[in-house]
């Protein structure tokens, strides 16, 4: 079996960016590929956050993912921090990496433009982490959103950089991700984001839903209930795609094109069906986060097969590079 690797920040609430986007995805490889999923603490730090609340959000995120399908019986989820091989092999990544490469990494550009005031090393760097994160356990298919696809492809180049320079090592990792673009936020300007106040959480409750959704950013051209709309460039017509039958997504197509369906009406189908699909795994999230020894065991479990991989890998790359 293949190796499959990705990762989810333990930022905020998970949101239904990072469920149609990646997890609902990561669920269906299971049985393809021996899956490794983590929860990326160190990368989470490289925005400003709550001390307090790290350990329950990376308890929470773990428990959501567990929630939304990925049975701890059939893959190995970790804490990232709690593998330090991953930092190490980053170090000597950084050795490989031109500085350029960095700066032209679209994840770095928004965030330092969100995040003026902390614009550190770590978010530069980032990308290089990443790719110590999947190369540590020489991971080919790597299933994100396509917010992501640019790191996964410097991935690709920091694998051959160091393949070329110190003997065939890593397996250029492969990006795989579902064609549906990437899920904006409510407020229709950046992507829905954890880190952000633009997105619906996993644990939001239906009434929650249909408040945020009220209020999302549709065609910015249609002012009126008679002004025809464009669904193509809506973000719920998006979600629709994602969450709701053919016929509803032909009909609010169609409707809103001649004006036919308001957007408040269009927003309460998908309210519907967005509620139907999260109801069951808001449920399961709950029962998990209430015994946190449970999802505690699942990360230990975790930690110990991770920990045996990445040291063997970095074993061998110290002895390719001289320095073992
Ligand atoms: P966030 O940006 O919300 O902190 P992460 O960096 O933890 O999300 O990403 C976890 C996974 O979710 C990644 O595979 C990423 O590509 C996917 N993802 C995050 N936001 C979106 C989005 N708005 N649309 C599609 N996929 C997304």
């Amino acid at each position: 079996m293949k190796r499959l690797f990705s990762g989810i920040q333990p930022s905020g609430d998970l949101h239904i960016g990072n469920y149609l986007g990646a997890i609902r995805n990561w669920v269906r490889m299971l049985t393809e590929y021996d899956c490794i999923f983590c929860i990326v603490d160190y990368h989470a730090i490289t925005i400003s956050y709550e001390v307090e609340t790290m350990q329950s959000r990376i308890i929470n995120a773990a428990a959501e993912c567990i929630a939304c399908g990925l049975n701890p019986d059939e893959c190995t989820i970790f804490v990232q921090s709690h593998v330090p091989e991953h930092t190490e092999l980053a170090w000597i990544f950084n050795t490989v990496t031109p500085m350029g490469d960095l700066g032209r990494m679209t994840q770095f550009k928004e965030k330092s433009e969100q995040h003026k005031q902390n614009v550190n090393v770590g978010l530069f760097d980032y990308p290089v982490l990443q790719a110590a994160d999947i190369l540590i356990y020489k991971a080919e298919a790597v299933p994100v959103g396509q917010d992501q696809i640019q790191h996964i492809e410097f991935s690709r180049r920091v694998a051959r950089a160091f393949n070329s320079r110190y003997g065939e090592t890593f397996p250029e990792p492969f990006h795989l991700t579902p064609n549906i673009g990437r899920i904006m936020g409510l407020d229709g300007k950046s992507k829905m984001s954890k880190s952000l106040e633009n997105h619906i959480s996993l644990s939001d409750s239906p009434e929650a839903i249909k408040k945020k959704l009220a209020t999302a950013v549709t065609d910015i051209n249609r002012k009126r209930r008679n002004d025809p709309g464009n669904p193509e460039i809506c973000n719920i017509l998006t979600l629709h795609r994602l969450l709701s039958t053919e016929k509803e997504i032909e009909y609010v197509g169609t409707e809103c094109r001649k004006a036919g369906i308001g957007c408040i009406e269009c927003k309460m189908i998908l309210a519907k069906n967005m509620t139907a699909e999260l109801e069951p795994i808001r449920e399961r999230a709950r029962e998990l986060k209430e015994n946190p020894e449970r999802v505690r065991e699942v990360l230990e479990a975790g930690k110990r097969r991770c920990r045996t991989i990445a040291a063997e890998t970095v074993r061998e790359v110290k002895t390719k590079m001289g320095l073992l």
